[in-house]
């Protein structure tokens, strides 16, 4: 007897269709996920390209006003014939005079340079020896050819240029003119700006935050002993932070905002910040999306001087993120609701096979009922007639079972029937066949057994009955029919002749084993 439980097949179903559902929802994910990093680096791709723009943008404005002023104020006779006469002179004295000299000339236009975000007006000789700094007039004579190659690259070439460099005093974005007399170079003057003053002119426009570090070798190389003091290490390794750059007007987070963006991402960046790229990194504080861009800045010989840093919050990648989780959660519904509704018509169906069951199942006894016994006859008789093998019927009938009921009552009798199924089940082998034939009429279908061991089953069968006690009604007896199915049997002729076989067995004494083909 083989009763498939229902709840098996069902926990199997579940298990297939749970283990889909999970390789669907690491499908999807691992799908979306690839879409929205490949989104993200292409919009980061073109957000790096927009802000160097605009940075370069800022920087060009103040070139551009540089170029003005000194085209319409320093570029003229007056100040050509000054600088002409201390490139030809040795005299100290005569020198500090024209120094003096510049200076008061020049001082209105410094002074509006500086209200411009341009803080360095410098006068160099020919052989790089400055010769006026007006925001340091008290510092000059020193030359300049080993750590201003911008100064170099102008008096090479004698065209003007536009470059970040770092400073002995200052860091500066510097525009270098050549000054000619006579088409003889008789000079150079840089109009420059600091990192502070491009910052200043920047957030102007856009409301975001600015950070610039500088790295540590061209500080150690360049700056003046004096001043080194003011820099120190950045989070950046390899990067120093210049702490006279403090301006912080229009800025949208603070210092220490900056710095603790610096700490997350600094490990991360580091080998980038070798590339010589710009590039942007994306980060998650407090629930924002937040952009910080490294752009940088190239000394002329296209080294890496510095970076300029550049921190804002960002809306269309929290969208990005927002519809990343709608469309996850769209699809994980819908696969959930999917594999609900699968389990559910599985147990609809699993319900009708488990109702189809139970109709032929015997109430009392939970052996198979008549019209579960007699669908298995009928698929043994279809199995006989196409593989021809031997399948053998017992019939039985419990001897004088009107007197248990009327001596021991009907639930007795209950008791016993149900007692008696279990101990034939347990009795048979798991592919025989036990159904209640009505009454206290059972029958045995017996697959691959021929008549003879059929028949010795059923003995073996009668003793163990005889020999079993029913609780309070002691033993009882048995009488069998035995019969094989032939090959022109249908169900009525196999019945037929089984049934007289126990007949038989009943009419000639009862508690016997009767076999007939
Ligand atoms: P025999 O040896 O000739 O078979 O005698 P018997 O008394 O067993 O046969 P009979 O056909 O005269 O009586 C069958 C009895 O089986 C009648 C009925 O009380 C009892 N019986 C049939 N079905 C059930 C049942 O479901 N529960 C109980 N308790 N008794 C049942
Ligand atoms: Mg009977
Ligand atoms: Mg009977």
């Amino acid at each position: 007897m083989n009763f498939k439980p229902a709840k098996k097949d069902l926990i199997k179903i579940i298990l297939t269709y749970f283990c889909i559902f999970v390789i669907l929802e690491i499908l999807f994910y691992s799908f979306v996920n690839y879409q929205k990093s490949n989104i993200i680096k292409s919009y980061l791709n073109d957000y790096t390209k927009n802000i160097t723009k605009q940075i370069i943008q800022s920087q060009n404005d103040l070139n551009a006003y540089a170029r003005l002023v000194f085209e319409n104020n320093i570029n003229n006779q007056e100040i050509i014939d000054i600088i002409a006469k201390a490139s030809n002179s040795k005299d100290n004295e005569e020198l500090s005079l024209l120094r003096a000299k510049l200076y008061n000339k020049l001082l209105p236009t410094y002074k509006t340079l500086t209200s411009n975000d341009i803080s360095q007006l410098h006068f160099h000789l020919p052989d790089t020896t400055s010769f006026l700094r007006f925001h340091d007039p008290s510092k000059y004579g020193d030359k300049l050819k080993k750590i201003r190659e911008t100064l170099n690259f102008v008096n090479k070439n004698q065209i003007s240029i536009s470059a970040f460099e770092v400073g002995r005093i200052l860091n500066a974005f510097r525009n270098v003119f050549p000054l000619y007399k006579n088409n003889k170079l008789i000079g150079t003057v840089e109009i420059s700006s600091s990192f502070d003053q491009i910052k200043k002119n920047y957030l102007k426009v856009y409301k975001t935050s600015l950070n610039f570090i500088l790295k540590e070798t061209i500080i150690e190389n360049k700056t003046f002993d004096e001043l080194k003091k003011f820099y120190n290490k950045s989070e950046y390794k390899s990067y120093l932070n210049d702490t006279q750059l403090t301006n912080i007007d229009n800025m949208q987070l603070s210092l220490k905002e900056i710095k603790a963006i610096d700490i997350t991402l600094s490990n991360d960046v580091e080998s980038r910040l070798e590339e010589n790229l710009a590039f942007s990194v994306l980060i998650e504080r407090n629930k924002y999306s937040q952009i910080v861009t490294y752009i940088p800045l190239n000394n002329i010989d296209g080294k890496i001087f510095a970076y300029i840093i550049h921190y804002s919050f960002n809306e269309f990648l929290n969208k990005i993120k927002s519809n990343y989780y709608v469309s996850l959660s769209i699809f994980s519904l819908i696969n959930i609701s999917l594999f609900v509704l699968i389990i559910m018509s599985y147990k609809q169906k699993i319900k009708l096979i488990q109702a189809k069951k139970i109709s032929q199942i015997d109430a009392l006894t939970s052996i198979y009922n008549r019209l579960g016994i007699d669908r298995r006859i009928e698929e043994e008789l279809e199995r006989h007639k196409r593989y021809k093998d031997n399948t053998t019927i017992i019939f039985f009938d419990i001897d004088y079972f009107k007197k248990v009921n009327d001596t021991y009552g009907h639930q007795i009798g209950d008791q016993i029937l149900i007692i008696l199924s279990q101990l034939v089940l347990k009795f048979l082998r798991k592919i025989d066949i036990l159904g209640r034939w009505g009454g206290e009429e059972f029958i045995i279908i017996l697959p691959n057994t021929n008549l003879e061991k059929a028949s010795a089953v059923a003995e073996k069968l009668r003793i163990t009955i005889e020999k079993y006690n029913f609780l309070e009604i002691g033993t009882l007896t048995c009488s069998f029919g035995v019969t094989s199915l032939l090959s022109n049997d249908n169900y009525d002729s196999v019945i037929k002749r089984v049934d007289s076989l126990l007949y038989k067995a009943k009419k000639t004494g009862r508690n016997k084993v009767i076999s007939s083909k």
